[in-house]
């Protein structure tokens, strides 16, 4: 090798390495770690995705090959998206034959999915703030082509306004109108059916654009539940219960939801990706026009004495409820504790404090593992047991 073709081998790293101090590690990936760094010029904080590419026995030429044509097409995807507001914003990049340093804006309040973990289940208003951001993204997303192919809470990160910005495009690719992809990739809670059936069948049509919407309905599922819709401990169960579109709404969180959330998740959670609606439907679908300031101050004569009307029903129902709801004896607490709502958000968010480090560790790890003892789970995974299939998805 000569001396001139040795040189970019270093100095990429040595320019990241003179402008930056590296810090903590704030997450990890396959073959990725990242962590926090200061300007050290402006001592102004940022994120560095470090991408290593070292050769190693760990793994092959190939491999590497790989890892490094799949960082550079996430730098050019990242380029593409540059500037939408909810959108991580990729400041610098530097290679070097070893390692690829990617700087972004730093987002001190981490993941999504930590955030849940600590809240257990989100209201409607703040998931419809969450949901309208991240639907904004993917029709962004969608009308320049591009697939995401990974969203999940742990790629939806939070700045210090509490405002979302979607990372990881190390999945994200740009496809040719029309064009439809068959490659299997994701995270297997979050796969939309038809990627499942390519891994299946060799002759499948592919899929597009759609997969991304199935897993914002999967998203949007585990923020109002706390747990996810599809979920169990053996993989091959979960992949069937995708591939059938086997979900409910019968968890004691969602006696308190609207039926107008229910339905906007199960017209994005379709098997059918034809059926399934685009990013502009969901954003267009009533759950997102609720709660509209300037609606509910234009208010006139006529709907001043609906609303009065309204109230008077409204405390009259709320009223007869309530003299009909049974007491809370020690009895009902006794019996059957995670009836009474106030104790089984304390029980969850007891549970979620303890165990909460634990349910990101792995597949068989999930978030749902720490409701699959409610009695309702224990009946619904022996019918799927008696159910099993002999054969496996190659
Ligand atoms: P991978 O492709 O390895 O999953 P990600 O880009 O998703 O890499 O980053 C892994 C984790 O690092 C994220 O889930 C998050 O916890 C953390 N992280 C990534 N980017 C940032 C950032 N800009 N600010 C704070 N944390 C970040
Ligand atoms: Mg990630």
């Amino acid at each position: 090798m000569t001396k001139e073709e040795e040189i970019p081998d270093w100095v990429g790293a040595k320019e990241f390495y003179d402008k930056y101090e590296p810090k903590e590690i704030l997450g990890r990936g396959i073959s990725s770690v990242v962590r926090r760094c200061v300007d050290k010029r402006t001592s102004q904080e940022y994120a560095v995705k470090i991408i290593d590419i070292t050769p190693s026995d760990k793994m092959t030429p190939q491999e590497i090959e790989e890892i490094r044509a799949a960082t550079l097409k996430e730098i050019d995807i990242l380029k593409k998206v540059c500037g939408q507001d909810n959108i991580i914003q990729l400041k610098d990049c530097y290679e070097s034959k070893a390692f690829f340093f990617l700087v972004f804006d730093l987002m001190k309040r981490g993941e999504l999915f930590d955030y849940l973990t600590e809240k257990v289940t989100l209201s409607e208003k703040e998931t419809r703030k969450i949901m309208r951001a991240l639907l904004e993204v993917v029709q962004f997303l969608h009308s320049q082509n591009i697939v995401h192919r990974d969203l999940k809470p742990e790629n939806i990160l939070l700045d210090d306004q509490m405002n979302i910005k979607l990372t990881d495009f190390g999945f994200a690719v740009q496809i040719q109108p029309g064009q439809r992809l068959k490659e299997v990739c994701g995270t297997p809670g979050y796969l939309a059916p038809e990627i499942i059936e390519c891994s299946m069948d060799a002759g499948h049509a592919g899929y597009g654009t759609a997969v991304d919407i199935w897993s914002s309905g999967v998203i949007m599922y585990t923020l109002l539940a706390g747990s996810p819709p599809f979920w169990h401990r053996k993989q091959m169960l979960m992949l069937r219960m995708i591939l059938a579109g086997s979900y409910d709404f019968s968890s004691p969180e969602w006696e308190d939801r609207s039926d107008t959330v229910k339905d906007l998740i199960s017209r994005m959670l379709v098997v059918d990706p034809k059926q399934r609606y685009t990013a502009t439907d969901v954003l267009n679908h009533s759950f997102f026009s609720q709660y509209v300031v300037d609606e509910v101050r234009q208010f006139t004569p006529y709907r001043r004495f609906k609303v009065i009307c309204m109230t008077v029903l409204a405390t009259m129902r709320i009223y007869c409820n309530y003299r009909r709801a049974k007491p809370v004896t020690k009895e009902v607490i006794k019996s059957d504790p995670y009836a009474v709502k106030p104790i089984r958000k304390l029980i969850d968010a007891c549970a979620f404090k303890i165990y909460g480090h634990w349910v990101k560790k792995g597949q068989t790890q999930n978030r749902a593992a720490l409701f699959e003892n409610t009695p309702k789970a224990i009946l619904l995974s022996m019918a799927a047991e008696a159910d099993e299939p002999t054969h496996h998805i190659s």
